[in-house]
């Protein structure tokens, strides 16, 4: 059992100053004082002037690499488990991306594994950027329902070169694949939606929400800071009930180029009114981030990290003025719920996925994982072989 005492709670709503009692993977217990629980055995951190949260869920990394658009030697790096926990995040979604030959989906649910058995919490997508969609089962539906790991497909590419270059038919039938497997297998069945450059946007998801019975909330389409008109296109899906993503990966250039930051695309859709509810923000660790001269050469590729997720919940509170609990919704209750996950909250009787921040720089100090302590003081506390 483990105490947190006098923390700042953030469940992610503002609770007040809590005692949080947690007893092996669970929350027991929240209240004002839980000095009847004080026993020897019990391990007591003082949260004294710290803000406590959940864990961040980051519902998309490429957690097997991901890249490989310049050539093999452009493919990036495997994640390793310590880039999640520095940055707070205990539960991730691991995606395909562009590659769907060198990196399968086999390596994916075994990559998958090794991070659970090392402490978070994984999950995956089937498919990749492209459509027949790659599976292991035999079809989209099949894998959602008998794969436990796989909660959903994508992320499927759209207004993108490197996609399938959909129809409106071809999105809906695949969406309505995952959503029968997750209706059966009581799973979100989400459709990760990989948002590229074209003109077009997410107006593909807007035909198949407006001509079938498929619900824009079966959609989930990320990398929507990507340009100020995809940012406008994203609040008005939002308006009409869908979820928007925002990639919290980044470098200058791209940036200078016409990305918004995550951070600052949050503040101005809360803004101009999208409950935060609808609102999220992901890494997309691990994928390429490639840097061009002005003739357009490549001259450098950087890498996602999963870090920068919590990077952009401090860049959002500090200099667009999102409130706490809203940032801290949109990398916890907020991708949980949409993800359809038990995660993402402080209440009792849930999985002990907790961060422990500092109040005024908001730094992760300590995380815990189904109650297992995988950062203490800063310091990643678990072992990885490599
Ligand atoms: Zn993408």
């Amino acid at each position: 059992m483990k105490l947190f005492k006098q923390a700042e709670v953030y469940s992610p709503q503002y609770l007040g100053t809590k005692d949080v009692l947690i007893a092996g993977t669970k929350i027991l217990k929240i209240a004002d004082e839980l000095t009847s629980f004080y026993r020897d055995d019990i391990e007591v951190i003082d949260c004294q002037g710290k803000i406590l949260c959940p864990g961040f869920v980051d519902s998309l990394v490429h957690i097997t690499g991901g890249g490989g658009e310049g050539g093999y030697s452009t493919r990036t790096p495997e994640m390793s488990i310590e880039e999640a926990i520095v940055g707070g995040v205990t539960t991730l979604v691991g995606v395909l991306g562009t590659d769907s030959i060198t990196r399968s989906l086999e390596n994916l649910l075994a990559k998958s594994y090794a991070l659970e058995e090392q402490g978070l919490n994984v999950y995956c997508h089937t498919g990749s950027y492209h459509l027949p969609a790659v599976n292991i089962t035999g079809s989209v539906t099949k894998d959602i329902m008998l794969i436990d790991k796989f909660i959903g497909v994508g992320e499927v590419a759209i207004a993108d070169h490197r996609g399938s270059q959909l129809t409106v038919n071809e999105l809906a039938k695949v969406a309505s694949e995952a959503r029968v497997g997750g209706m059966l297998a009581n799973k979100s069945g989400i459709v990760s939606i990989h948002v590229g450059d074209s003109e077009e946007g997410v107006s593909l998801i807007q035909q198949v929400a407006e001509e079938t019975d498929i619900p824009v909330t079966q959609f989930y389409p990320t990398h929507m800071n990507r340009s100020a008109e995809l940012l406008e296109q994203g609040i008005s899906l939002a308006k009409a009930g869908g979820y928007i993503d925002f990639t919290t990966s980044t470098n200058e250039q791209i940036l200078a180029s016409g990305e918004v930051s995550a951070a600052h695309a949050m503040a101005i859709a809360l803004d101009k009114g999208v409950p935060v509810s609808q609102i999220t923000m992901s890494s997309d660790g691990n994928a390429s981030l490639p840097l061009f001269d002005d003739a357009g050469k490549l001259v450098d590729l950087q890498v996602g990290k999963v870090a920068s997720l919590h990077e952009s919940v401090v860049e959002a509170i500090l200099e667009h003025n999102v409130s706490i609990a809203e940032a801290i919704a949109s990398v916890t209750q907020s991708p949980a719920d949409i993800l359809n996950l038990k995660k993402g909250r402080i209440v009792e009787g849930v999985d002990a996925d907790l961060n422990v921040l500092r109040a005024d720089s908001f730094a992760v100090e300590d995380v815990y994982s189904k109650g297992a302590e995988l950062m203490k003081a800063g310091k990643v506390v678990i072992t990885s072989h490599f």
